[in-house]
């Protein structure tokens, strides 16, 4: 499978299915009752997409260690990963809406369901981007499931490579009373310049005072496909059809966090141990083989 510029997908396919991926992780983090996180509709949405061993794996079925037990590592840390990430962007935005930012911007929300979970300030708008299939499947799935989003939840169906602040605008967003975005597992599906171009349209639509948490691998650079593709052959023997490699835009690209200081922005990164910690889940050792290496969890103001 190639990128090109006007690609387009579903939650089965290409780009989209590796939000069905990451919501199963969070389905599996979900299972245990005293884990970091809760979210009740990773599973059902997940089961509602039908990629088999993916609703498998949310339903607790697939037996990893039984199944490809030299696999197994790994996959429990990308889940573990799973759960800091989603507790990262959740304590973001709680903490965000808690100091008075009324209206919230989940890029690429995928299948996320904050806007059905979280508890929102009374009051609080969220506008949920993603291209038009996703947006559309998420919102039936869970209007037939009957879960009531806890907020006003917005959707804005449109490409990010596209002029999406024109929709959002024209949605209700105002830009000019402070936001919090999130750009979650988005930045390496774009290619360099739709990144930078996505930091530049969400500094301009940002009031002083908004937030913005993303996070970013500074490995890009020197991603190898081939090695890559050899690392996620678990995903094609657990019967997933990603191909991972081919869905990432790699080579060198801004830092996020250095592009969002030099136009005014206060930022903090966390590396992916440091959250690990904090949260008090041991720290994942050092694995050669990681497609990605290093995850760099950031977040920041708007002076
Ligand atoms: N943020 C969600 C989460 O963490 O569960 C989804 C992450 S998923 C790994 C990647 C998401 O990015 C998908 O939902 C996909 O549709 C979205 N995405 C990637 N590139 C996009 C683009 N150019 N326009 C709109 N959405 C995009």
């Amino acid at each position: 499978m190639v990128r090109s510029d006007d690609d387009t997908w579903d939650l089965a396919s290409s780009v989209g299915a590796t939000a069905t991926m990451v919501a199963a992780g969070r389905a599996v983090v979900s299972q245990d009752p005293d884990g970091l996180i809760n979210d009740p509709f990773a599973a059902p949405l997940v089961r509602a997409v039908g990629i088999e061993a993916l609703t498998m794996m949310a339903d607790g079925k697939f037996d990893i260690e039984k199944v490809l037990p030299e696999s197994a590592a790994r996959v429990r840390a990308n889940i573990d990963e799973m759960a800091v990430r989603t507790k990262f962007f959740d304590d973001y935005f709680m903490d965000a809406t808690g100091r008075g930012v009324g209206q919230a911007v989940i890029l690429a929300s995928g299948l996320d369901s904050r806007a059905y979970r979280l508890p929102w300030p009374d009051g609080t708008v969220v506008y949920e981007i993603d291209q038009p299939d996703v947006i559309e499947f998420k919102t039936r799935t869970l209007a037939d499931l009957g879960a009531e989003p806890t907020c006003e939840r917005r959707t804005v169906s449109i490409d990010l490579r596209d002029d999406w602040p024109a929709v959002l605008r024209a949605a209700g967003f105002d830009p000019s009373a402070p936001t919090a975005w999130c750009a979650e597992g988005l930045l390496i599906y774009l290619p360099p310049e739709a990144q930078d171009k996505l930091f530049d349209d969400i500094h301009h639509l940002s009031a002083p005072g908004s937030t913005v948490a993303t996070e970013f691998v500074p490995a890009l650079k020197d991603f190898d496909p081939e090695k890559a593709r050899q690392a996620t052959e678990t995903l094609t023997r657990m019967g997933v059809d990603i191909d991972m490699p081919s869905l990432i835009y790699h080579g060198e690209r801004h830092s996020a966090s250095d592009y969002l200081e030099t136009k005014g922005w206060q930022m903090d990164s966390a590396a992916r141990a440091t959250l690990f910690t904090r949260y008090g889940l041991p720290a994942p050792g050092h694995d050669d083989d990681d497609p990605l290496g290093e995850i760099i969890y950031i977040s920041g103001t708007l002076r």
